[in-house]
């Protein structure tokens, strides 16, 4: 059993944290909870605190990135320069896809893996459809890529749910994959299912669920074979959802409806499903959404950098759709940045203030996150749960003299200086404690990318 005394802990239900509270794990889960409140006398057999790990600043519960490619953090600095938009970076991206195999993969995952435990992620969510050789034909083993995604996530410390993807298309009407989308494809939708059956589920860190990459590579007649084999084994499912809006176009000329009500017509939808993006939702897609309480996953700096739009995340929770964050290309990976902007975004499309509270914002980055990978026990500091401590300090150049309760706007990542994964220190003193983050990213990316 270890004891760990935080200065202050951010528990369930609470609207800002409260101070001095002895967190007690075991088994790599949270035994106890106790604040020792000022003045109070400690509960019988917490008197001795000598032997607690005291953790100086703000425990928060483990964060959850609800949305990863892994392999675009090699893009990072390298995309951001001169004109475009979305579609003339992905094929920047194509072209690093194009290089990867799955040793390469492995060292480059294992190394973006370490940055997030370093910004206090404790569970990825890795919508992975990088599945075959460049030419489209399986390798050995046709699940290697995604075993070097688990591996990578071990190595790393952090919990992952590989949400293996269908990409089967690579147009809403059904043009076949070319270039370098061959190795996304398994064919079609039964055979997707196959490779994703044989996929090894016996990892303690990491779990399976599935992914229809869009309505665009995923033809209309194979969605409900996808979204019936995630049914089929419970566990969640994802999809790109009205990212841009040429897509929803597309979808209104060829199916006559828009990409929420396509999936909704297919059995898509429902509590086990995240739609990441939905930045282009109509006032129907929102309803039909909440109805199915449907997630959404928020990804707004990759949003932002690729300029995207602003999805109307006030709209989602009052119809009732959970909210979770992603960090999805990695051009930053800050999940208090997600966080905020969320709220910072909705400040500047309506030109007023106060849209979420700091604790709905913890929600989404904590419990919700985790919920929509499929991890119903983990991200929130009460006994049971996974045992995730994540702390932040309060005593940075940009958190000093800022209120516990304000740290969704002022903190960033590099402010995460320790971090416990089921029970298991993974970061200490703002260090991960076996990967030298630094140098394998900068090794892995040159690897990919001259
Ligand atoms: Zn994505």
């Amino acid at each position: 059993m270890t004891r760990w005394l935080a200065e202050y802990a951010w528990l369930p239900d609470h609207a800002e944290p409260t101070p001095d509270v002895l967190i007690e794990t075991d088994g790599g889960r949270i035994t106890g909870v106790t604040p020792l409140t000022a003045g109070s006398r400690p509960p019988a057999g917490v008197e001795v605190l000598g032997d607690a790990v005291r953790l100086p600043g703000l425990t928060l519960p483990g964060l959850a990135n609800a949305h990863s490619h892994a392999f675009h953090r090699a893009l990072r600095g390298r995309t951001h320069a001169g004109r475009g938009d979305f579609w003339s970076w992905r094929d920047q991206m194509y072209a690093v896809a194009a290089r990867l195999d799955p040793d390469s993969y492995l060292a480059l995952a294992r190394a973006v893996y370490a940055e997030m435990a370093l910004a206090g992620i404790t569970c990825v969510g890795e919508f992975h459809y990088l599945h075959h050789n460049p030419d489209g034909t399986p390798y050995d083993d046709p699940n290697a890529m995604g075993a070097a995604l688990v591996e990578a996530a071990a190595h790393a410390g952090v919990r992952l749910t590989l949400l293996d993807t269908a990409y089967l298309t690579s147009t809403v009407d059904g043009e076949p994959l070319a270039g370098p989308q061959r190795r996304f494809g398994d064919g079609n939708a039964l055979r997707w299912a196959e490779r994703a059956d044989a996929i090894p589920s016996d990892n303690a860190h990491a779990r399976l669920g599935a992914a229809i990459h869009s309505v665009r590579a995923v033809p209309a007649e194979q969605l409900a074979t996808v979204a019936g084999w995630a049914d089929r084994r419970g566990v969640p499912l994802h999809v790109h959802l009205s990212e841009q809006p040429a897509e929803n176009d597309a979808c209104r000329a060829v199916h006559g409806r828009t990409p929420t009500g396509l999936l909704a017509d297919h059995g898509v939808l429902g509590p086990h499903t995240t739609a990441v993006h939905a930045t282009h939702p109509t006032s129907g897609d929102l309803t039909l959404l909440g109805d199915h309480r449907t997630g959404v996953c928020l990804c707004p700096t990759t949003e932002r950098d690729l300029a995207d739009g602003i999805g109307p995340a006030r709209r989602m929770a009052d119809v009732g759709i959970p909210l979770s964050l992603g960090s999805d290309s990695h051009a930053v990976l800050d999940l208090f940045e997600e966080a905020r902007a969320v709220e910072l975004d909705e400040r500047l499309r309506t030109r007023r203030r106060g849209h979420f509270t700091a604790d709905d914002l913890l929600t989404a980055a904590t419990v919700t996150g985790h919920a929509a990978l499929g991890w119903g026990d983990a991200g929130r500091l009460s006994v049971g749960d996974r045992a995730d401590l994540v702390t932040v300090r309060l005593d940075s150049v940009r958190t000093a003299g800022v209120p516990p309760v304000g740290v969704f706007f002022a903190a960033t990542a590099a402010d995460v200086h320790h971090v416990v994964v089921d029970g298991r220190v993974v970061v200490r003193d703002g260090r991960h404690v076996d990967v030298d983050v630094p140098t394998e990213l900068r090794d892995a990316i040159a690897a990919v990318t001259t």
